[in-house]
């Protein structure tokens, strides 16, 4: 199914983690609104970078949220925020790619120089910033671009 110019529903709910436990990742109806408003954002996102992205992690149902090792309150749960990666750059420069486009976020997370996590928000997108890094085997969340 289509949201957007570039962009299906599939890619927001495939997960080969759900495909393997048989965990039906599907998006409850009250939810589509989310992942819609998520799509029309990433098309920001790509029209920032001039390059398609990849989407690793989209939607997550609560079942498989857990087994990821999601916190239970992620956006990820609500439709709200995307895992991705693109041929553009490292996650760092995706970053600050898009903060210099001024492309508009809830939190933007350069995740462990291996991917990015985009969220967004219905109401008031705060610009947030993060970089993940591993500390003695916890991730900790640094302020900024690091
Ligand atoms: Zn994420």
């Amino acid at each position: 199914m289509k949201l957007t110019e570039h962009f299906k529903l599939e890619e927001f709910t495939h997960s080969t983690t759900a495909s393997r436990l048989k965990i039906n990742n599907s998006v409850p109806t009250d939810l589509m609104p989310n992942i819609q408003l998520t799509a029309i954002k990433l098309e920001f996102v790509r029209k920032a970078l001039g390059q398609p992205i990849i989407i690793t992690s989209g939607y997550r149902c609560p079942a498989l949220n857990a087994r990821v090792g999601g916190v239970s309150t992620s956006a990820h749960t609500k439709g709200l925020a995307v895992d991705f990666h693109s041929s553009f750059g490292s996650p760092k420069q995706i970053c600050q790619r898009l903060i210099d486009a001024g492309v508009q976020f809830d939190k933007l997370i350069q995740e462990h120089n291996q991917w990015v996590h985009i969220g967004f928000s219905p109401t008031y997108n705060r610009q947030q910033v993060l970089t993940a890094v591993k500390q003695g085997g916890k991730t900790i969340y640094l302020n900024g671009l690091v």
